[in-house]
């Protein structure tokens, strides 16, 4: 696959690996042993995970010819986000169908996704079958006007998109020869099925967040794409355990996680992913399935917009403040 197809350069790489020797102590780690991958800092649109992804689905419409892209999510997705982010630096239109009814004031995502000039169609309240309905329907309409639309995959997630994750997987094994395991959030499971493709199924370990139904399958479908025409591996490393009651609610541990790796670190994670994969990564230290003395790579996938579009997480920070106020 990779030789068929060209990417776009969006963003400068590598990103950095940084140290996080107070979060690691705090853990029951010794202080070298984690470290922090921060493809938060990815210099496109607010930065994130799903610029590697789209280097390559946005350089295969751009040799097909497409003049507009169009993807579908969450309102609050960071992708869709992104995705208008990668319009703007390739000239291209974007129109992002996102699931629910227009919103009053924008807030996190959805008010970058109007600066950086993209369309959003509202879906209204549908499943992700419906949503799909509607992207298809956008999508004949946009090649009826003659705009050349590319569909970009939801959470940029095709065996394509997934490439980005196998650079990002390399460029990570350069600057971390030997690591032990990275941890990373999994929604629509490109991210953790390109390094998987990297660095082997025992390397990774993956914290389900709630974006699809059955990760472990949606996962299998991408290794089995990447790895083809070998076997894919059988047993990728998951953690189903910190979704709690959906996508977009807030358990404690997670709330914890997030006050901890900022309390340390000056980290700054979301609710709904890394937040989540923080959460993981400390409940994989106390079962020993993450030990001291191993190498452990925390990989930062962004989503900081995210934090300002959920209310819940405002709510709670709202109370954090109260309790600290002299
Ligand atoms: C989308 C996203 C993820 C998950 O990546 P997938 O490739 O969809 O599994 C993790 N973190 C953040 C911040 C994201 O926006």
């Amino acid at each position: 696959m990779r030789e068929e197809h060209r990417k776009v350069t969006l963003a400068s790489w590598p990103t950095p690996l940084e140290p996080a020797p107070r979060l690691a102590q705090a853990l029951g780690l010794g202080p070298d042993d984690l470290w922090i991958k921060r493809d938060d800092l990815i210099g496109l649109g607010g930065g994130g995970n799903k610029v590697r992804k789209l280097e390559w689905t946005c350089g295969q419409a751009l040799a097909e010819g497409a003049r507009t892209l169009v993807t579908s999510g969450a309102p609050q997705s960071n992708h869709a986000r992104l995705t208008a982010a990668a319009g703007a630096r390739l000239g291209m239109d974007v129109v992002l169908v996102l699931a629910g009814e227009p919103t009053g004031t924008a807030a996190g995502n959805l008010a970058l996704d109007g600066l950086l000039g993209a369309r959003i169609v509202w879906a209204g309240a549908v499943d992700g079958a419906g949503l799909a309905t509607v992207l298809d329907r956008v999508v004949a309409q946009l090649r009826e006007r003659n705009a050349a639309p590319a569909l970009i995959p939801f959470g940029g997630s095709s065996p394509l998109g997934a490439l980005g994750y196998v650079d990002g997987g390399r460029e990570l094994l350069a600057q971390a020869p030997d690591l032990a395991t990275a941890v990373v959030a999994l929604g629509s499971g490109g991210t953790m099925a390109g390094l998987v493709r990297a660095l082997g199924e025992d390397r990774v370990l993956g914290v389900h967040c709630g974006a699809v139904a059955d990760p472990g399958h949606t996962l299998g479908l991408l290794l089995k794409e990447l790895y083809a025409p070998s076997p894919a591996p059988r047993r990728p490393r998951l953690r189903l355990d910190q979704v709690g009651a959906g996508y977009s609610s807030l358990t404690d541990p997670v709330a914890e996680a997030i006050l901890l790796a900022a309390r340390t670190e000056g980290l700054v994670l979301d609710p709904v992913y890394t937040g989540r994969a923080m959460a993981g990564l400390v409940a994989a230290v106390r079962e020993g399935d993450i030990r001291r003395g191993d190498r452990t790579v925390f990989v930062h996938t962004g989503g900081l917009p995210g934090l300002f579009g959920h209310e819940e997480a405002l709510r709670r920070a709202g109370e954090v403040l109260s309790d600290r106020t002299v």
